[in-house]
């Protein structure tokens, strides 16, 4: 494989379509040398196969707004990959969805999903729809009118969607009501991130965020560092954010910042559990701002139209977008003392930023390694929905432990450079696609 070629035409065919070129590109040229000790690879042209979703279904979502007009959106469901299990992966409803952003994320998800150690294949779906503003009932409405469309592809040896930025455990009920609806059978395992009273896996809505810091305590640890007493920012206060700033408070550092599109707001002696409990009002209100955040906590300060990145911190989470934090966002941090980021958003640094931090030698894990937590819950989700149980928190916790150890190790397997040091994007993006790529080698050509 010539990664320069396979881009190359990729950018001929696809040369608008920015995030999932970038992300093809990161993930090419980390295996390129691996990939080419294997001729059998290459002559079932496994990375050519590899890169284009196996099927993307695009349909029109029409709804009635509460002042009873009329509203057109697009929805989309992307399934990219399924040689290791039925299509896993989230939804995201954000006015900025295309199918460019829909495919880099169903690439990314098969990589991580397969890092998970779990039978999951990778998928992504969404809509335009731009859930600021709106009340819940045209929330509903908006998510039967997209349910009608997706129900006939869904199943739970399918395909089975779960929450992403603007879907959570609200949209998840809505989605799934009209689902059962309209197949006229309760299927418990067709959406993931469901309430804990109806077939949801308790940590579920937590899961993200804590194996983010599961694995950053790894990567610490591997480092000869603690996370104990260190400061940490965080971006964007949605259900990511939520669960990485409540087991970074627990495990004794101190979340300094969290973000959005609106600024940041800093947080002088770390988060009380009250603060971390607004997070969810936050959210829940769907205005997609944090300036509320200071007026509700007085001792915080909120400052408009600044990043999370520029607030002085040891550690840097990004956890809200991708492309978040770009190059000078990673000077800066660093010039501020940064010595850590662990990406938790998917693709949420820049290619920029992360040779800025691999140069600096700031420690740098990628988010399909860090985030993985969330997806692999769901998997475990699913397992108990097959089972018709449900695990206690101990049970999943300790199950999400194991996951993101063996991440974290399968990083240092494959991702441990001739001087020692671990290239952890490296690491990822091999151990992920040698699943994938075997799968796909032993199925045949298909
Ligand atoms: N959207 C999450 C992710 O990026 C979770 C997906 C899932 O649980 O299926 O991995």
């Amino acid at each position: 494989m010539k990664v320069a070629e396979i881009m190359a035409n990729l950018e001929k065919k696809y040369g608008h379509e920015k995030e999932y070129l970038q992300a093809v590109r990161e993930v090419l040229e980390s295996i390129e040398d691996v990939y080419n000790q294997h001729p059998e690879f290459e002559k079932a042209k496994i990375v050519e196969r590899l890169v284009e979703p196996d099927r993307i279904f695009t349909f029109r979502v029409t709804w009635i707004d509460d002042k009873g007009e009329v509203q057109t959106n697009l929805g989309y469901r992307v399934q990219f990959n399924s040689a290791i299990g039925p299509y896993k992966g989230g939804l995201r409803f954000h006015p900025a969805v295309t199918p460019s952003m829909l495919k880099f994320l169903g690439f990314e998800q098969t990589f991580k999903n397969a890092l998970t150690t779990l039978p999951m294949g990778g998928g992504k779906g969404g809509s335009d729809f731009d859930p600021k503003g709106k009340s819940d009932a045209e929330i509903m409405r908006f998510c039967q009118a997209f349910m009608l469309e997706l129900w006939r592809n869904l199943g739970p040896d399918t395909d089975v969607p779960a929450g992403d930025v603007g879907v959570g455990g609200r949209e998840i009920g809505f989605l799934h009501g009209m689902y059962t609806k309209l197949a006229r059978k309760y299927s418990t395992g067709v959406l993931t991130g469901k309430g804990a009273m109806w077939g949801g896996s308790i940590l579920r809505p937590e899961a993200t965020g804590f194996g983010a810091l599961y694995f950053t305590q790894h990567l610490l640890h591997k480092a000869g560092k603690d996370i104990k007493g260190k400061t940490v920012a965080i971006s964007g206060f949605g259900n990511v954010a939520w669960g990485a700033a409540t087991k970074a408070t627990e495990l004794g550092a101190q979340v300094v910042a969290i973000s959005g599109p609106d600024g940041v707001v800093t947080i002088p002696n770390g988060m009380s559990k009250e603060m971390i409990d607004y997070m969810l009002d936050l959210r829940a209100s769907n205005q997609n701002i944090v300036a509320p955040f200071a007026t509700k906590f007085p001792e915080c300060t909120f400052i408009p139209g600044k990043k999370a990145w520029s607030v002085k911190c040891d550690i840097a989470l990004p956890c809200a977008f991708q492309n978040e934090l770009n190059g000078d966002d990673a000077k800066e941090l660093i010039a501020n003392g940064t010595w850590c980021c662990c990406e938790v958003s998917n693709m949420g640094c820049t290619p920029e930023a992360i040779k800025t931090f691999q140069d600096a030698k700031v420690l740098f894990a990628p988010g399909k390694a860090v985030n993985a937590g969330g997806v692999a819950t769901s998997g475990l989700e699913m397992t108990q929905n097959c089972m018709h149980l449900g695990w206690s928190a101990a049970e999943v916790d300790a199950k999400l432990h194991f996951i993101m150890e063996s991440i974290h190790n399968a990083c240092v397997k494959y991702g441990t450079q001739p001087d020692g040091t671990i290239d952890y994007v490296k690491g990822a993006n091999i151990a992920g696609f040698m699943k994938v790529a075997h799968a796909m080698l032993e199925q045949g050509i298909i």
